[in-house]
Formats: C-alpha cells, sequence, structure tokens
C-alpha cells in the first residue's frame, strides 16, 4: 500500500509514504523515514510551501 504525499498548494509530487515508512526524493538524494512515529517537515521545489507530514496511525 502507498500513499503520495502532495503539496498542499500546488499538489506536486513530495514523497510515497509506504506503510511506516515515508520515501523523500529531491534531486539526487533520497530519504526514507522509518519508524512509524515521524514527523516531516518538506519545503515544496515549487512554491515553497511548508508541508508537514505526521507519521502512523493518527494520519487520517
Ligand atoms: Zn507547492
Amino acid at each position: 500500500m502507498e500513499r503520495k504525499w502532495r503539496c498542499k498548494e500546488c499538489d506536486t509530487l513530495l514523497g510515497v509514504e509506504h506503510g511506516d515508512h515515508m520515501h523523500l526524493r529531491y534531486k539526487q538524494a533520497q530519504y526514507v523515514v522509518d519508524g512509524g512515529d515521524y514527523n516531516v517537515m518538506a519545503v515544496c521545489r515549487n512554491c515553497s510551501t511548508i508541508n508537514e507530514r505526521n507519521g502512523g496511525r493518527q494520519q487520517s
């Protein structure tokens, strides 16, 4: 199961969530956030909006 994480303003793809892992990609770099109880902030590369996301089960 995977869920796309998109910028709330412009819909640019910021990352992909696979269960308890969040995969973030920016140019050459890839980040994987693990553990299921994370808090991630990403600045949209398109419109510079700050997006926040909480990992784990409290996300609807
Ligand atoms: Zn954006």
